[in-house]
């Protein structure tokens, strides 16, 4: 008769609690003990981050770590489930902590309240087993991959934006890591995030939960885990379709035969933006060219007849915009820079973040229009004291 050791029975609590997933063959004791003894590191506690955290928590992986900077915001709630409206202004890291107590009390937890950066992130990294990358910026995406590399740790990595979401491993077994395959970042003005471009919770859902699926796969050693291959799932329509990527390049910057990058670089740097999607990033006009979100608050106060023009797409126009303001999208104002503005002088342009205010300013200079922006744009101004706009 096979007699199982004492150390590989299970309590009593643990045989009730996880008996639906202990019936399947692959899992069984042998693959609750794999994942109990297991640790994750789940980095941003968003819209990916809350659902991947949840389901590994149910499902008793043993020791789970969340790296997050910010505070919950009442925006983050419609696809962040893992946070309440009583935590709205209070630590993510601890929020989402607080939520997994109630599902199962028995994991381990730990909560890193700080940015990944290139100083923090081998001494956080390094006693997981795997890394879910559930933040939603270039800059971090880069960082996760080399600290992932470097310390011989698969990376579960996914993002989703609108409709739609995307889903592989790097870094594991024979597959690429994310430089294979993206070598360069893109350009800084050409990435949008879910911030600005809009998401849906229930596309968040879908591709978190499918991180948490190639997490479990992963400890369990089970065949089938995503690397070398891309999911690309379409809300809208339903479906998903799964790429191939290319194998591990042997000429890859930093898991290739010849390495050049052997430790963390500056990724903000190299990437051209920051990590925290709240600070504006780019640096396009000079400071002369700006106005501070101060002095725009004082020019709306003062000078009935100030020219606004609101380069924000039409769509979010509509949901808020300052009296009188003139829209004109940007993407309008890229496609047929018009005549039209000739002569206008001492212009306002404006834009949720100040980003695209600053590209449109240099165009309608080149059109003759003297303008300035608003540092931070509607946002920046609508936090002033006394200023009453919607935050969005
Ligand atoms: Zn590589």
């Amino acid at each position: 008769m096979n007699r199982l050791k004492a150390s590989q029975y299970l309590p009593d609590e643990s045989i009730e609690r996880y008996s639906r997933q202990i019936l399947l063959p692959e899992i069984g004791v042998n693959g609750m003990h794999k994942l109990s003894a297991a640790s994750v590191l789940i980095v941003g506690a968003g819209g990916l981050g809350c659902p991947v955290a949840m389901y590994l928590a149910t499902s008793g992986v043993g020791t789970i770590g969340i790296v997050e900077y910010d505070v919950v915001e009442l925006s983050n709630l419609h696809r962040q489930i893992g946070h309440r409206e009583a935590s709205v202004g209070f630590s993510k890291a601890k929020s989402l902590v607080s939520t997994l107590k109630t599902l199962n009390s028995s994991i381990n937890y730990m909560s890193f309240e700080t940015a990944l950066s290139d100083s923090n992130a081998k001494g956080i990294v390094k006693d997981f087993d795997v890394v879910v990358d559930a933040t939603d910026n270039v800059s971090s995406r880069y960082l996760l991959n080399d600290v992932c590399v470097l310390l011989r740790k698969p990376l579960v990595s996914g993002s989703a934006l609108r409709w739609e979401g995307q889903l592989t491993v790097y870094n594991h077994k024979t597959g690429p890591c994310y430089r294979c395959v993206f070598p360069k970042p893109p350009p800084p003005e050409t990435v949008t995030n879910c911030s600005d471009g809009g998401v849906l919770g229930p596309v968040t859902g879908v591709i978190g939960s499918m991180q948490a699926l190639e997490v479990i796969k992963i400890l369990l050693d089970e065949d089938g885990v995503l690397y070398g291959r891309l999911v690309m799932f379409d809300g809208l329509s339903g479906s998903h379709r799964t790429f191939r990527l290319r194998d591990r390049d042997p000429q890859c910057a930093v898991c290739g035969d010849e390495p050049t990058v052997s430790e963390l670089i500056d990724y903000d740097a190299f990437c051209g933006s920051s990590a925290c999607d709240k600070i504006p990033s780019l640096k396009i006009l000079a400071p002369q060219d700006r106005y501070s979100p101060e002095e725009f608050k004082e020019r709306l106060l003062n000078d009935p007849y100030v020219h606004i023009i609101d380069v924000r797409p039409s769509e979010e126009f509509a949901v808020c915009h300052i009296p009188d303001s003139l829209n004109l999208p940007f993407e309008e104002l890229k496609a047929s820079p018009s005549s039209l503005y000739e002569g206008l002088q001492d212009v306002i342009v404006v834009c949720r973040r100040g980003n695209e205010s600053q590209l449109a300013v240099k165009m309608l200079k080149d059109l003759g229009v003297t303008a300035k922006d608003v540092v931070g744009g509607l946002q920046a101004w609508s936090r002033l004291p006394g200023v009453s706009f919607p935050s969005y």
